[in-house]
């Protein structure tokens, strides 16, 4: 319905009323000065990720070293909210890490480069809001002493960007936007089944099983009833969606994941198993994922 009405506007129109639909959407859920899920900081040695909700179901976050207190802010739809978690933190805003150039992600940097100056503005897609560092696979960067690295990750859209953030001995965590959630991955928008195989599979699912995920949107608890659909019999689902619930319950995150937690949980990181395969009636990892993205398309729950 929205897209249909984009087709037919012009630009400025158009973020104007994209802007109004995901605002619209928010406030039905949450009300007026509510957010979805409290914010959570996860605090590590030398990096702190505060976990920074944001419209209806989108999740922003800031990234610190603590060492220099230089500061990277990841999708920062929110420009007043992560303003506001500067502050309250005492740091340096240096950069914005954007993952995809869709509006619940990059809608707010055109916003945030104007309310802090020299801001570099991090991603791999042309259509990104205020973008001056374009970056391709395995690009490196730093957020003060912490080390950036950047994983395309084509499907969702064409340009997207997975940063990978490492910091001494602490934790690894990666940024995986709409590509990897948390029991789920984005919808193949602009790519295919063979892409979000090589994504999930041969990018991410090479990263340290330890690797703390924080993705795009608070999607777990459905993700993981599709999961349990499409596995009944499996035991780490059925642990995790009763957890997601209990977090849900009381408005927490059930972010961060990790890898591993995925590969035990992710029907679409599971597209190997013969589990998976069975229940879409194929017998190739490729076939498999394409049938259960399409099913997950439809499936109400
Ligand atoms: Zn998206």
């Amino acid at each position: 319905m929205l897209s249909a009405v984009l087709r037919a506007c012009p630009a400025w129109l158009e973020n104007g009323l994209i802007s109004a639909y995901f605002r619209a959407k928010s406030l039905s859920t949450n009300g007026f000065s509510g957010t979805h899920s409290e914010s959570v900081t996860i605090d590590l040695s030398k990096m702190k990720v505060q976990i920074l909700p944001a419209l209806q179901d989108n999740y922003m976050y800031l990234i610190i070293d603590e060492a220099t207190k230089d500061a990277a802010i990841v999708d920062p739809v929110d420009p007043d909210a992560v303003y506001k978690a500067v502050h309250e933190n005492q740091v340096n805003l240096k950069k914005v890490l954007t993952t995809h150039h869709h509006w619940d992600h990059a809608g707010g940097n055109e916003n945030l480069v104007k309310k802090f100056q020299h801001l570099e503005v991090y991603g791999g897609d042309e259509r990104i809001g205020a973008l001056n560092r374009r970056v391709k696979h395995g690009d490196l960067f730093k957020i003060g002493n912490i080390d950036v690295k950047c994983l395309e990750t084509p499907c969702h859209t064409t340009g997207h960007i997975c940063y990978y953030v490492t910091a001494d001995q602490d934790t690894p965590a990666v940024f995986t936007g709409d590509t990897l959630f948390a029991g789920g991955c984005g919808r193949f928008f602009e790519g295919t089944a063979d892409q979000m195989h090589n994504a999930l599979i041969n990018v991410l699912g090479i990263l340290p099983d330890q690797t703390k995920v924080y993705c795009g949107h608070e999607y777990t608890e459905s993700n993981l009833k599709f999961g349990l659909h499409v596995e009944p019999n499996n035991e780490a689902i059925k642990q995790k969606i009763q957890w997601a619930r209990e977090q849900r319950e009381k408005k927490q995150p059930t972010i961060p994941s990790t890898i591993s937690e995925e590969k035990s949980t992710n029907p679409f990181m599971r597209v190997n198993e013969p589990s998976v395969m069975d229940h879409a009636k194929q017998s190739d990892a490729i076939a498999t994922m394409a049938t259960i993205r399409k099913e997950k398309d439809g499936f109400k729950g």
